[in-house]
């Protein structure tokens, strides 16, 4: 990919290169859906996914579009349990809830320590609750939260890449060490962890994107992660669009996320899974998309490798 020295990645030029927030209601969940997941168990069983409306991060990643459905303040003590009930009213009977808040969970101008609680209380009848937390975020506040719940408590956390030059220019403001920290914290004490990593990020080729998301997958079982899940990158943000625009950037294809699919749940190390929201952006042959689609679903679903499918059109990697 072609360099650009006078590129400085930083909050200031990754923020002023947003476009607009979309309209939320602090009293709503932006979303909610269920999908359905194999547990650590094996089975496959039904996952509610909450998108919490709160205050955006407080970090910036470069490639995150998470805060196009957040606050820019913190939305008042209640209104976050409010919001579960709220969706809770909606959704079938699952045995299984992520609480996805567009950010950390244990962010105290997100989520306040006086909702956990309450938030506690209205997911009782759960088997497992999954929340999502930055490495600087875990702390005593989750084992906190993990005393009030009655179901078990995963907690997802952003590897991103393991590439020492890239994951600094992601602005996560993490190092390996830090993840390390964070996973070992939350194994000691009995939580089980899961990572996102990244497939393709910025300033990286088709093959070193596979490389570094395999490379990254083989770290975070390393340190004790029980789970991973592979997301292609995509542009949408502003900041991915400008770098797309140079040259630094460019989405993965179909045929890498198959790859890497592979790779991890080859490893037998843990649970693998591609992340397949909006998969048509990932191909250009319209001829395999939605097989290769069906393919990754039912890999995630049974941890197993199904047959490649045949088409025409050639990975680009
Ligand atoms: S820590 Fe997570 S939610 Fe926050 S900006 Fe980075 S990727 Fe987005
Ligand atoms: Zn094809």
């Amino acid at each position: 990919m072609s360099k650009d020295a006078d590129l400085v990645i930083n909050d200031r030029w990754i923020v002023s290169s947003r476009g607009r927030k979309n309209a939320v209601d602090p009293q709503k969940p932006y979303s909610w859906l269920v999908e359905k997941e194999c547990t650590a168990s094996g089975r496959i069983e039904d996952t509610a996914i909450i998108f919490l409306t709160n205050r955006e991060c407080s970090f910036h990643c470069l490639m995150c579009d998470l805060w196009k459905n957040t606050t820019n303040r913190s939305v008042p003590v209640g209104a976050i349990p409010d919001q579960i009930e709220w969706a809770l009213e909606q959704i079938p009977d699952v045995k299984h809830l992520k609480l996805y808040n567009s950010g950390s969970f244990f962010d105290e101008r997100a989520i306040p320590a006086e909702d956990y609680k309450r938030i506690a209380s209205l997911v009782s009848s759960f088997e497992t609750v999954i929340v999502e937390s930055h490495p600087r975020l875990i702390n005593e506040k989750c084992l906190l939260f993990r005393d009030m719940l009655k179901p078990d408590l995963q907690i997802a956390v952003g590897l991103e890449t393991v590439h020492p030059d890239i994951l600094p220019k992601l602005n996560k403001q993490m190092t390996l060490d830090d993840f390390r920290n964070s996973i070992s914290y939350l194994t000691q004490h009995g939580i089980l962890s899961r990572a996102f990593v990244l497939l393709r990020p910025p300033f990286l080729s088709e093959s070193e994107g596979i490389y570094w998301a395999e490379r990254s997958i083989d770290f975070a079982f390393s340190v004790g992660v029980e789970c991973c899940t592979v997301i292609p990158v995509r542009a949408g943000n502003g900041a991915m669009d400008l770098l797309m625009g140079k040259g630094h950037f460019a989405p993965p294809d179909i045929h890498s996320l198959e790859a890497v699919l592979e790779y991890g749940i080859r490893l037998n190390a843990g649970r693998v899974f591609a992340d397949v929201w909006d998969s048509g952006l990932f191909s250009s042959c319209k001829k395999c998309i939605d097989q290769r689609t069906n393919r990754l679903i039912a890999m995630n679903l049974s941890q197993k490798i199904i047959n490649q499918v045949k088409c025409t059109c050639v990975s680009p990697g």
